[in-house]
């Protein structure tokens, strides 16, 4: 059997899936023949499959450098669930615990481990004789003082590798990588001989606008209230103004949550579940939320503020859309923007070395002049975004506010019907994100506990997108066919005056959409 096949079979047999992504069998093969990666892919292109594969066909263990704990958490579970053996090493484990998974190192195909753990010199002693026939750097371009998420030690990943007595193959994924911090992870990481897979930047289904509003927050109310049963993120600069925008939708009894670096675990864990299964529909966060965050539902993403960044300004819509469904991207722009940011970026009290500071604070300088000029650019929008990635394309998109977005009339009469009576059956009691999972045909506690598996309606829609049943509601609640009543911090589904005449198929109802 070649190596094609057995990639395929271990695709389907652990990860349940029949074919792979884009890039992912490049991305596979080049590890296979002993190849250094670099893998440039969006968040949701399916990176860790790219990592995970080789790792279960090449003798010895992959080890893999990731800055997030909750994530490699989450990743070893995950991988232990489909029979995988991994495990993760982090900086909340006691020196034992840690001391016990490396005597049993043989066990483990995957070992997770935090760039802390690997620059500390106190391990090595246990490091140093593994078998490791991968090293996998995840978010690589930590690595790299461009980005904003520099962490110091992925600097010794290079030390790491230059002591080892064997070189292992050595591959670094990242979503976020403009040329500069890209020639970074090749020079600061040590990668040879390496094979540069990288993925197109462009992402149709995202529709992108700068609005300069009087008022951000009555614009931010009717952007919202215009979506009531769509999900979407409202990033925000700060936490202070995190928190005003999640006090001013709270105030107007829209379903939200918040999220940022000042809340503790518990509520952070509590107010991304609520996100996450639809109970709430807006989460208003700092950059905070969002990395590894994989919801496919989600139909827009507002910045409160000008973002920092082109990478983080990209990483951060991009979240919209993942299930391939047309989603929105709105800037909020307002003068007084610039000057908050550049406080922002002069606050970096935490470094020390005052050269490292003064030319930290030059690069997000520069970074912020370009979207600056980002904002006020008069030329299509996507353009500008994927030129900055180094992808150029001559056309206007016709799907930013500078080519003017145009919407397409549809007869949705059909699904209008169909949803109008499951609300019917579900008497007008359930939560919207009850009503979509009976129409999808998820069955939830609730909905066993009521039974409404048995409606006819249960799984009526089950062919379609979370995402697309969501635009129908949406459009029918916007033209008066259905509306959302605010019970008890619920949102419940009900019918209108104007429900009836649909059901009996008297109207016919038309909507616009993107
Ligand atoms: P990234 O790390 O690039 O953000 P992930 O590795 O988390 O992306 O994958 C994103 C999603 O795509 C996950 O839900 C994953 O299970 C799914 N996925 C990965 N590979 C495939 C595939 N070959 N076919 C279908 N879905 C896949
Ligand atoms: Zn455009």
């Amino acid at each position: 059997m070649d190596n094609k096949e057995i990639m395929r079979i271990i695709l389907k047999k652990y990860f349940g899936y029949d074919s792979f992504k884009k890039g992912q069998e490049k991305v596979i093969k080049a590890i296979l023949s002993k190849k250094d990666v670099l893998c440039v892919m969006p968040t949701g292109g399916g990176k860790s499959v790219c990592f995970q594969i080789p790792a279960l066909m090449l003798n010895g263990v992959t080890l893999v450098v990731s800055p997030l704990i909750s994530l490699m958490k989450e990743q070893t579970e995950e991988l232990n669930k489909k029979g995988i053996s991994a495990v993760c090493i982090s900086g909340k484990q006691e020196y034992n615990t840690i001391k016990r998974i490396f005597d049993n190192a043989d066990r483990y195909k995957i070992i997770y481990i935090s760039p802390e753990k690997l620059a500390n010199d106190n391990y090595l002693y246990y490091l140093l004789p593994l078998d490791i026939s991968l090293l996998v750097i995840d978010e690589a371009h930590c690595v790299s003082q461009w980005g904003q998420s520099f962490r110091p030690s992925y600097l010794k990943i290079k030390d790491f590798l230059g002591k080892l007595e064997k070189r292992p193959v050595v591959s670094a994924f990242t979503a976020t990588a403009s040329p500069a911090v890209r020639k970074d992870i090749l020079s600061l990481l040590g990668l040879k001989n390496t094979y540069t897979y990288i993925a197109g930047f462009e992402r149709p289904n995202l529709y992108y606008s700068i609005i300069r509003p009087k008022s951000k927050n009555k614009e931010l109310l009717k952007i919202v209230k215009y979506r009531s049963a769509l999900c979407g993120i409202i990033y925000c600069a700060t936490r202070f103004a995190a928190d005003k925008v999640y006090d001013l939708l709270e105030i107007n009894n829209i379903p939200c949550v918040k999220y940022h670096a000042g809340m503790s675990d518990k509520e952070r864990a509590k107010a991304q579940a609520a996100f996450l299964s639809g109970e709430k529909t807006v989460m208003a966060a700092t950059i905070a939320f969002g990395m590894g965050i994989d919801k496919p539902d989600i139909s827009y993403i507002v910045h409160y503020n000008m973002p920092l960044s082109f990478e983080s300004y990209y990483q951060e819509t991009g979240r919209a859309g993942r299930d391939g469904e047309k989603a929105e991207c709105i800037m909020l722009y307002s003068d007084k923007d610039p000057e908050t940011n550049q406080k922002i970026i002069s606050d970096c009290e935490n470094i020390k070395d005052r050269n490292i500071q003064k030319s930290i604070i030059q690069n997000n300088n520069k970074k912020l002049d370009k979207v600056y000029k980002f904002c006020h650019t008069k030329k299509c929008l996507r353009n500008e975004l994927l030129a900055f990635f180094g992808e150029y394309h001559f056309k206007k998109c016709g799907k930013c506010s500078n080519c003017k977005i145009q919407t397409m009339q549809k007869n949705i009469t059909l699904p209008a019907q169909k949803i109008l009576s499951s609300v019917a059956r579900t008497k007008q009691r359930a939560t919207l994100s009850e009503n979509i999972n009976v129409l999808k045909g998820i069955k939830t506690r609730y909905i066993a506990d009521n039974h409404f598996d048995k409606l006819s309606t249960f799984g009526l829609m089950q062919e379609m997108k979370i995402s697309e049943i969501r635009i129908l509601i949406n459009a029918l609640i916007n033209l008066g066919y259905l509306k959302l009543l605010h019970y008890k911090h619920k949102d419940i589904l009900q019918l209108t005056e104007k429900s009836l005449p649909v059901l009996k198929g008297e109207t016919t109802v038309y909507a616009d959409f993107l």
